[in-house]
């Protein structure tokens, strides 16, 4: 056995079982963050390149844990999904959004979409729909101002239920988008079967779109496919002039990115809500 700490300890765990070990400790804290509410929702401004003004916010959540700090949803998610906590949280990402909305909207900020976040499993767990639909009544929102953002392969596995689930929430006004697209397998075929508003192009096919002539061809592909199916076109992660000077040129609709703002806690968003343009 060996006396020299923690770092010898680190170094010769085996990847598996680190990865394991981190799991279980994410897992074992969850429950006690959903008992201490220690999650908190940021948000990121949505642009409508027509007139560059605001158009949305999406909700990226943040476990914020007291003394060690922020912990990413790439991180927990997983971990959340597969314990079954994803019920717990997705339901309070959205009663926490609901209410920040209602809030803006006393404010005078009316104009306002709302995008959410579902992970693949989660929109497929039992009663969802009830559950959306009796939040959107319980803070009378306008669903119409309300987005889903979902995966391809989230929407076309166990695609029947996809599809009960979104029609359903579809028929209230709601609209889905697809998240994180180019980056799936998913057939166009499948996709087409579904009631989707729009695609958000992958943050990976946006970084290098002036120096990628690949980039820019696939990003101008999808748009031109999206709008000949009507479906509206958000480019992700949108980080210099540039990149924004050539989405606009092929005609994008919408786009987020750190250009124009990080996600930011609702006090701090509230400031670029109320201006609604930031360049
Ligand atoms: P996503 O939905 O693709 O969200 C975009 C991610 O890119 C966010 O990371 C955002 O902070 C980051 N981002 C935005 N603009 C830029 C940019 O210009 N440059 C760069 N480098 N990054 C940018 P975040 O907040 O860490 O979220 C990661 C992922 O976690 C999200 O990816 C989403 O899939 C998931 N997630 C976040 N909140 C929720 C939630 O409430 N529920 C569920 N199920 N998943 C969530
Ligand atoms: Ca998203
Ligand atoms: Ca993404
Ligand atoms: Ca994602």
């Amino acid at each position: 056995a060996k006396e020299n700490g923690k770092n010898d300890f680190q170094i010769f765990m085996p990847y598996m079982l680190m990865k394991n070990l981190k799991k279980i400790e994410i897992e074992k804290n969850l429950k006690k963050a959903i008992e201490e509410d220690q999650f908190q929702l940021y948000y990121q401004p949505v642009i409508s390149l027509s007139d560059m003004e605001i158009h949305s916010v999406e909700a990226l959540l943040r476990w914020v844990l007291p003394e060690k700090g922020i912990i990413s949803p790439l991180e927990f998610i997983p971990v959340a999904e597969e314990s079954g906590f994803i019920v717990k949280i997705g339901e309070m990402v959205i009663e926490k959004a609901f209410l920040d909305m209602k809030e803006w909207e006393k404010k005078g900020i009316d104009y306002l979409h709302l995008a959410i976040n579902l992970s693949a499993r989660q929109f497929k767990t039992k009663f969802f729909e009830n559950m959306v639909q009796k939040l959107i009544e319980r803070y009378s929102i306008d669903p119409t101002k309300i987005s889903f953002e979902i995966t391809e392969t989230g929407a076309v596995e166990n695609f029947d239920v996809s599809l009960r689930i979104l029609s359903f929430l579809c028929q209230m006004g709601i609209k889905f988008l697809i998240d994180d697209f180019g980056t799936g397998y998913s057939s166009l075929i499948y996709l087409k079967r579904l009631p989707i508003g729009g695609v958000k192009i992958d943050r990976s096919f946006i970084t290098e779109l002036e120096n990628s002539k690949e980039n820019r061809a696939i990003v101008e592909g999808i748009i031109l496919m999206a709008h000949k199916l009507d479906l509206k076109v958000v480019a992700e992660g949108v980080e210099t002039k540039k990149e924004l000077e050539i989405l606009k040129e092929v005609g994008c609709d919408f786009a987020q990115g750190y250009l124009f703002s990080k996600p930011l806690p609702k006090t701090e968003i509230e400031k670029l809500l109320i201006a609604r343009k930031i360049i």
